[in-house]
């Protein structure tokens, strides 16, 4: 049984009087342990896929499915708790809370699941330590670079143990050394916890060091290269 199965999933928007079709029909079956990527221009649906898929939007047609149970039957609070549960997610642009430290920040996630404070520290701590950052642990975000953000937000995003990572376009605010680090950090943890990594790019980079490469254009996949393993 497939990890994630997307069927038939169409997205509108609606803008004032215009309707924007964001998805047009997306089918697509990810297994655990995958590396892939979507990638596509600009506007082609990148985002409200790995939206749909991590249960922050919801489809306007069509159904996911996270280990074969249709999550569109679900409450607003089961969804929560799904989500907090299986996925992780990374941003462009980090998404930090500024006025919290490096380890408020990983514990976040921890803390919203209820856990005690001694043990979400100790958690974060060890997934700070594991991004290489344990020294950073009292900093602020806006103390750090853009790779050491990056960090941060890797280790909050793993922080619960999920099963899916969903990155955003996580590399397009960084140069293309500290890419290429925080792509094989990811490798790694990928490699070695077969955590599924989902990212959408149009960084060559990013999408050199895939296992498999979905195209997106217009709301509808166009091209894939790589198999699932
Ligand atoms: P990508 O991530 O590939 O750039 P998006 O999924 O963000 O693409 O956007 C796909 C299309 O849907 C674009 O035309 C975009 O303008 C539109 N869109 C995305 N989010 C919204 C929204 N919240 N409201 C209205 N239109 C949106
Ligand atoms: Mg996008």
């Amino acid at each position: 049984m497939a990890l994630i199965q997307v069927e038939n999933v169409r997205k509108k928007y609606q803008l004032g009087q215009t309707e924007v079709e964001a998805l047009r029909g997306v089918n697509l079956s990810i297994e655990k342990g995958e590396f892939l990527s979507i990638w596509g221009p600009s506007g082609s649906g990148k985002s409200s896929l790995l939206n749909i898929i991590g249960m922050i939007d919801s489809p306007t047609q069509g159904v996911v499915r996270l280990d074969g149970t249709s999550i569109n039957g679900l409450s607003d609070k089961e969804i929560t708790k799904l989500r907090n549960q299986k996925i992780g997610f990374v941003f462009q642009s980090f998404n930090l809370v500024p006025v919290l430290s490096a380890l408020e920040n990983i514990m976040l996630p921890l803390q919203i699941r209820g856990e005690a404070l001694k043990v979400a520290a100790e958690k974060a701590m060890h997934r700070l330590e594991e991004v290489g950052l344990s020294n950073l642990a009292k900093s602020r975000p806006d103390h750090m670079s853009g790779g050491q953000r990056q960090r941060i937000a890797i280790a909050r995003a793993l922080v619960t143990d999920p099963s899916i990572v969903l990155a955003d376009e996580p590399t397009a605010n960084l140069d293309s050394e500290t890419s290429q680090n925080i792509i094989e950090l990811m490798r790694e943890l990928n490699e070695r916890d077969q955590v599924t990594f989902i990212f959408s790019t149009h960084d060559q980079q990013l999408l050199d060091s895939v296992k498999r490469r979905i195209r997106i254009k217009d709301g509808q996949i166009t091209a894939e290269q790589g198999e699932a393993e």
